[in-house]
């Protein structure tokens, strides 16, 4: 299966991207976490990307491209993924067709998670990361058992240079001014809208049921 996970920034894709992966035994790929990798590893693509990234804006595309490129290879993606973070840009998009229909494949569908902008503002600004299992808490939703390191690897906990408010804000109106209208690109078909306003375990079982799983 190959799917794409759509909507804003906080939205959720992160969260059931990952768990969609486990439960269907394919990588859970996010350009956020590929680029935050880079960047903590210094490499040359992660020093041209920090600035945008800490700004909030798009790192640009044939960045991006070059990027999905070489993850997509990867021996693991063959039998299929989950892209989340990407495409965000109709060049990516087009370029992600391409790179499918290459190899005779081709995007098997779109999850839409749906949420508010007062409740992103409210996820982003209490959110943690892990910086080493690039895991997520809410402080007050889903707070670390010890309140500051990882439940999973015991990691102190930090917030995201890209969560400040400021920073968050520019991010919601980078995202509709450029990647919002993206889902026009897809065929209605393939497009499954989920309202991503409820427990993660709730929106879990929405996912499960619009894709039939
Ligand atoms: P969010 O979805 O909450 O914005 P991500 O972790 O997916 O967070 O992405 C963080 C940042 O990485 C984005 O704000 C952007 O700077 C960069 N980025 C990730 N994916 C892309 C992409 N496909 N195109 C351009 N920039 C990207």
């Amino acid at each position: 299966m190959r799917l794409l996970m759509a909507g804003s920034p906080g939205a959720g894709k992160g969260t059931h991207g990952r768990r969609l992966g486990a439960d269907l035994g394919i990588p859970h790929i996010a350009t956020g976490d590929l680029l935050r990798e880079h960047v903590a590893s210094d490499t040359p693509i992660g020093r041209a990307a920090k600035a945008y990234v800490d700004r909030g804006d798009y790192v640009p595309d044939d960045v991006m491209m070059a990027i999905i490129k070489d993850r997509l290879s990867q021996p693991d993606a063959q039998k299929g993924f989950i892209l989340d973070g990407y495409p965000r840009t109709d060049a990516q998009a087009t370029e992600l067709d391409k790179l499918l229909a290459e190899q005779g494949h081709a995007v098997d569908a779109v999850v839409l998670i749906e949420v508010p902008t007062e409740e992103i503002v409210r996820r982003l600004s209490g959110r943690r990361m892990c910086p080493e299992c690039q895991r997520n808490y809410h402080m007050d939703d889903d707070p670390p058992r010890d309140n500051e390191s990882c439940d999973h690897d015991g990691t102190k906990l930090v917030t995201r240079s890209d969560d400040e408010p400021d920073t968050v804000r520019h991010r919601l109106r980078v995202y509709a001014e450029r990647t919002a209208d993206l889902l026009d690109h897809y065929d209605n078909g393939i497009v499954r809208r989920v309202d991503g306003t409820a427990s993660v375990d709730e929106v879990t079982k929405r996912i499960d049921e619009a894709l039939g799983i």
